[in-house]
């Protein structure tokens, strides 16, 4: 046995004692939207179809992943409700034993339509993705005029028995001066959770860390509409909570630039075409597609997640010199 067999045999441990128990899914790198933060201008190749992995394979790997301790599935893309067979995966996924908690992660376009049957397939929770309240905004930033629909896909959210719905928001310097305040309110005002995330170099294009709404420019914004107390983390989240006005009301802050959290991850990812990545960051990836496609039995599979969570780095090294952009936008990833 080699150190990387008894270190981890188990568990999805890395060579730092970091155990990741929650692996997302990425059933597509098609999305409804083309956001300008996520896709350079003129868009990219999108993966040939036939690379894409099945509804069986999925099913297989994140058995594999659960039986190595894996407790939380987020589906995820692209957008994971462009994907016909959605509502299948999600309910072969709830059959497995343990069964993980499954998320979903949405821009909420296809949401209205189809919140009922992922919750009768056993999905447990979703996060929708909505940066501004501004029908003009929203068409500048995301291509397409489609705010009523993702408004329509949170209120069917609230309507059905999901144990929680939250919004997620980027950062964007020149938007979410405006855009920000407006969401927290939206938010408060259906008892949401609302979380800021800061822009990061996945979207192929410009980026650079003076150009970012940091969490510190916004949790100052926030702070000229409402009183924020901080909320003692706890385990692995990333967000930074604070308590609104004395709550209820939460609002949450991911700083994922300014002060990452690579010490406490617990994430890997498998994307759509059958790569397991241990870092968003890094292109290193194991192939377990190709595995799958060759007949290799779930021993073989189980060593090449084990490798791939071994080979994880201590963290990412944006802002520094040597940081280099994955080769892969996020939507090619799996966000
Ligand atoms: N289409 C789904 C959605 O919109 O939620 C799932 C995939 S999307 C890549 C997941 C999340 O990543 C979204 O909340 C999106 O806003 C965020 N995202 C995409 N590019 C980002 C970037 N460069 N920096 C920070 N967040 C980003």
């Amino acid at each position: 046995m080699t150190v990387l067999d008894t270190a981890n045999a188990a568990s999805l441990m890395d060579r730092f004692g970091r155990v990741h128990t929650d692996l997302r899914v990425s059933i597509t790198d098609r999305c409804s939207l083309s956001c300008s933060y996520c896709v350079p201008p003129g868009g990219l190749p999108l993966m040939p179809v036939g690379t894409l992995l099945t509804v069986e394979e999925i099913e297989r790997l994140v058995r594999i992943a659960v039986g190595m301790g894996v407790t939380k599935v987020r589906i995820t893309g692209g957008e994971p409700l462009v994907r016909a067979d959605v509502v299948n995966i999600v309910s072969r996924l709830a059959q497995l034993a343990p069964r993980p908690e499954l998320c979903l992660t949405t821009n909420g376009v296809g949401l209205s339509r189809l919140a009922r049957p992922l919750e009768d397939a056993g999905l447990n929770r979703v996060n929708i993705s909505l940066d501004t309240l501004d029908a003009l905004a929203y068409l500048r930033l995301t291509g397409l005029d489609r705010l009523g629909d993702v408004l329509a896909g949170i209120e069917e959210a609230m309507r059905r028995d999901f144990t929680q719905v939250k919004l997620n928001a980027v950062a964007l310097k020149g938007l979410t001066e405006e855009a920000g305040p407006a969401l927290l309110e939206y938010a408060l005002a259906r008892g949401l959770e609302l979380r800021f995330i800061e822009q990061m170099p996945l979207g192929g294009g410009q980026w650079h860390s003076s150009n970012i709404m940091t969490a510190d420019d916004l949790l100052s914004l926030l702070s000229q509409h409402h009183e924020l107390t901080p909320i003692p983390r706890c385990d692995s989240m990333p967000a930074t909570r604070y308590l609104v006005d004395s709550g209820p009301g939460i609002v949450g802050v991911i700083p994922s630039v300014t002060r990452p959290f690579c010490g406490d991850c617990s994430r890997v990812r498998l994307t759509s075409d059958g790569q397991i990545r241990a870092c968003l960051f890094s292109d290193d990836a194991q192939d377990v597609r190709g595995l799958v496609r060759s007949g290799a039995d779930d021993a073989q599979i189980e060593n090449a997640l084990r490798q791939a969570i071994w080979a994880k780095r201590p963290g990412h090294t944006i802002g520094s010199q040597s940081f280099q952009p994955p080769s892969r936008i996020m939507k090619a990833i799996g966000g």
